[in-house]
């Protein structure tokens, strides 16, 4: 039976909450930097716009953050660079995850890319321990 995930509407087996999925990526990042950390920058963005886990003024950004790496192809290292005094948390005044939410989040539609990352990320006889 397929249970569909109540933030970001991916399906998934009843007892594989995304947050599941999400921490096995982290855990293949550590054993794998090489491989699965490589991908870390989007992995973890990902996961927290689709699930609204950011401040509104944390999920616009990382949404902004995230087109810039897909759409122009620019490095983690070049953001970082350029972004530095932005989310610097010693000069941000607001939280990249505390406060009020992207309240237009229940409006976003997004299918099952998740589902399907994921899908592509992890083989179906891995499970978490
Ligand atoms: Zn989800």
């Amino acid at each position: 039976m397929i249970h569909k995930c109540p933030q970001c509407g991916a399906d998934l087996p009843p007892d594989e909450p995304c947050q599941h999925r999400f921490d096995l990526c982290m855990a293949l990042e550590y054993e794998n930097p090489t491989t699965f950390g490589a991908v870390h920058h989007l992995t973890v963005a990902c996961y927290m716009l689709q699930h609204n886990a950011y401040s509104r003024d944390g999920w616009l950004g990382a949404r902004n953050i995230i087109a810039r790496f897909i759409q122009d192809g620019v490095t983690p290292g070049k953001i970082r660079q350029q972004n530095h005094s932005r989310f610097d948390s010693g000069h941000r005044t607001w939280s990249v995850t505390k406060g009020a939410k992207f309240s237009e989040f229940d409006t976003i539609l997004y299918g099952r890319a998740q589902s399907r990352m994921f899908d592509t990320l992890i083989p179906k006889s891995t499970a978490l321990t």
